[in-house]
């Protein structure tokens, strides 16, 4: 039977969540956390913030009763937080949920990957910016390129295919474009890269933005790829057997066909990553189980249906940048 409460006005059905775990990270990603660096992201502002495991199944739950069928742990960094293994195996219980999924910086992988297989996980994001040292040092902060190199390793030795995300930077170099294309061939595996999006309140992003298509027309001249496959939000090659893709929230946005809804660590429900205001799923508590499809449905009903953020004011994006952690990038 179709379901109606999860479609929005402009006939939009969201089938997907992508869930905040934690506003904490173990990296100080320049354009993430701009001006955090060297020490790892704000700990006193991300105490007490996060909802508990019960609380984030429950609405979980009711979620999959209105039509979503997968969701993302993000974060902050999701496996930071201790319980992140009960999270995927309560959520992959959920009637409803078909999949479950994870996006992880992979500091933590390595040790992590085995008992999230055990508890079900399906897929897996690793976001690495840089394969150079150097450079992913200076990105993220952290020395932490081979602990990540080791958890894509053991992910991989155990079944996952995970998608490698590298946000464009401007610094990114045409050797590592090429470095990227090995490391996707050798693997077998699918590296994306990721438009920067404005959430810098100093002049960061428009120094460091990389226009995406300086990257796919030199993959175009070198590699002679094919045209694009369309996977999800993604434009995908595929060269030499592996894939190299392209996100662009800003230059060929997607909000037309956009299927998500956001869960922050906080507990509020938004209807895009750019919305300054959410459903704040505590104020539900009162609610009977039976009852939270509606609410939910009415919420969506009200989804705006373009981002808007290419015109948004410096103080928009401000107010984005800092709630990032908390919606879950
Ligand atoms: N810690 C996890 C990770 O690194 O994958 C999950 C959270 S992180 C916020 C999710 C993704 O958002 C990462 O791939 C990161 O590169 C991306 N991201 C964060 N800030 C961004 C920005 N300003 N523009 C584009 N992508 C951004």
């Amino acid at each position: 039977m179709e379901r109606f409460d999860n479609i929005d006005s402009f006939g939009r059905a969201h089938t997907y969540v992508r869930v905040s775990v934690t506003p904490k990270c173990n990296l100080s990603c320049r354009y993430c956390a701009p001006g955090a660096q060297p020490s790892p992201c704000s700990q006193k502002n991300n105490k007490g913030t996060e909802i508990s495991l019960p609380e984030m199944l429950g609405f979980i739950r009711a979620l999959g009763a209105i039509g979503v069928e997968k969701v993302r742990f993000t974060g902050g960094e999701p496996l930071v937080r201790p319980d992140i293994e009960q999270l995927v195996e309560g959520a992959k219980a959920i009637p409803g949920i078909k999949r479950v999924c994870l996006t992880t910086n992979g500091v933590l992988l390595a040790g992590k990957a085995a008992a999230l297989k055990d508890a079900g996980l399906d897929a897996l994001n690793v976001s690495l910016d840089s394969l150079d040292r150097d450079r992913f040092r200076r990105i993220t902060g952290s020395d932490g390129l081979g602990g990540v190199r080791a958890g894509i390793d053991r992910a991989l030795g155990l079944g996952f295919k995970p998608k490698i995300n590298a946000v464009a930077l401007a610094d990114l170099s045409f050797e590592e474009i090429d470095a990227f294309v090995k490391f996707a061939s050798e693997n077998r595996l699918t590296v994306r890269f990721i438009e920067l999006m404005p959430f810098c309140e100093d002049d960061f992003t428009k120094t460091a933005f990389a226009p995406i298509s300086r990257i796919e027309n030199y993959l175009a001249r070198k590699y002679s790829a094919g045209p694009p496959e369309t996977d999800g939000v993604a434009r995908n090659y595929r060269i030499n057997g592996g894939k190299i893709g392209f996100i662009s929230a800003l230059s060929h946005p997607f909000c037309g066909s956009c299927d998500r809804l956001r869960l922050s660590s906080r507990g509020v429900l938004y209807r895009c990553l750019f919305d300054s205001h959410g459903l704040d799923v505590k104020t539900l508590r009162e609610a009977s189980a039976g009852d939270l499809p509606e609410h939910i449905g009415k919420f969506l009903a009200g989804k705006k249906e373009f981002h808007g953020i290419s015109s948004a004011s410096p103080a928009d994006l401000k107010r984005v940048k800092n709630s990032m952690r908390f919606i879950g990038g």
